[in-house]
């Protein structure tokens, strides 16, 4: 069975860079069923599922759909789409930070241009007193990542922080250098197609890696987002935080958009921080291909509404 699975996951994630595949979806727009994960394809729209969010007590943090930028400009106009969005959360008053791809800001093509791209963000983000997270990628964009953050940081740029993937063995060794540099990190299992040279395979070993960063974040008192839809690893951090005596105020729970929802809704109600992931805007598929690799179900989903359509 965990053959099947790896190669299904390994199928479906070779497609999201597939370009007929994604000429394919995009034909077929949100319909395909990509309305379950993604908030829409305008600023407007996902700030109208933020506010619906943000009164059951869910925090959000705000992604304008993109990566795997090859022109400049295109960067740099994701980098102004960003700036409205800061605006559009300001003005909305909504519980909202942001999250951005590197490789939307330029990574790949010119990591100095995506630098500034960044930097220039994060700046705006901070005279509105908001927060931005770097996504992380595959790893070819690990160190990159890492780097810009702690650049921003000795800059004195302190609003600003990434995701850190416990599927990857270097893992352990970031986490302790970014936790003794109080860098904010989210956690995340990670969503990419690795190398076993880099990754563990298996999902046994890279949930054990999972709760011990978790676990060693927790202890040190950084804020830290765990980012999960495993009940085992909430269930495990709500009892672990309850014998640190850890506070509530010093980490969140974060899920993606459609994912859990009522789960969502009840750790929130139990007084534990939450924050949903919305994503919103054209470049939807890529992410929406990561999602249907995590669960084979996702992909029923996706072929009923096919069928309905
Ligand atoms: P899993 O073991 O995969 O899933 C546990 C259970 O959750 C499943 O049994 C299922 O019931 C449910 N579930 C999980 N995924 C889905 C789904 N797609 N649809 C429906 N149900 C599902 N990865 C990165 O590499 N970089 C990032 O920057 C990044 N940011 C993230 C931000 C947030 C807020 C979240 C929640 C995830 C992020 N991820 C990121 C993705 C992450 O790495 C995993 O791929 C993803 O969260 C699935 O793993 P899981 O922890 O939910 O556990």
């Amino acid at each position: 069975l965990e053959f099947a699975d790896k190669l299904f996951r390994s199928a479906l994630l070779s497609l999201a860079g597939n370009r007929a595949a994604e000429a394919f979806a995009l034909k077929y727009g949100l319909r395909l069923g990509a309305h379950k994960f993604v908030a829409g394809e305008t600023l407007t729209e996902a700030l109208e599922k933020i506010q619906r969010l943000n009164d059951k007590g869910i925090a959000a943090t705000l992604d304008h759909l993109g990566e795997g930028v090859t022109r400049i400009s295109e960067a740099d106009s994701f980098r102004e789409e960003y700036s409205r969005l800061l605006i559009g959360i300001r003005e909305s008053k909504a519980d909202c930070n942001v999250s951005l791809k590197p490789t939307q800001m330029g990574l790949a093509i010119d990591p100095g241009r995506a630098y500034d791209n960044i930097k220039q963000i994060v700046k705006e983000a901070r005279s509105m007193r908001n927060f931005v997270r770097i996504d992380m990628e595959d790893s070819a964009y690990t160190d990159d990542t890492i780097n810009i953050v702690r650049r921003l940081h000795a800059e004195g740029y302190l609003n600003v922080g990434t995701v850190i993937q416990a599927y990857l063995f270097r893992t352990e060794k970031d986490i302790r250098r970014l936790s003794l540099e109080k860098v904010n990190l989210r956690l995340v299992k990670g969503a990419y197609k690795e190398p076993k040279t880099l990754a563990f395979a298996r999902m046994e070993d890279v949930n054990a890696n999972f709760r011990e960063i978790i676990a060693a974040r927790l202890r040190s008192g950084i804020y830290t987002g765990v980012a999960t839809h495993d009940e085992a690893i909430i269930d495990w951090v709500k009892s672990f935080v309850k014998e640190q005596t850890t506070p509530y105020s010093s980490f969140e729970f974060q899920m993606l958009y459609g994912i859990r929802t009522q789960l969502q809704e009840t750790l929130a109600k139990e007084g534990y921080r939450v924050r949903c992931y919305v994503p919103y805007g054209r470049m939807w598929y890529p992410y929406f291909v990561r999602r249907l690799a995590e669960r084979p179900a996702n992909v029923l989903f996706i072929l009923k509404n096919m069928i309905k359509h």
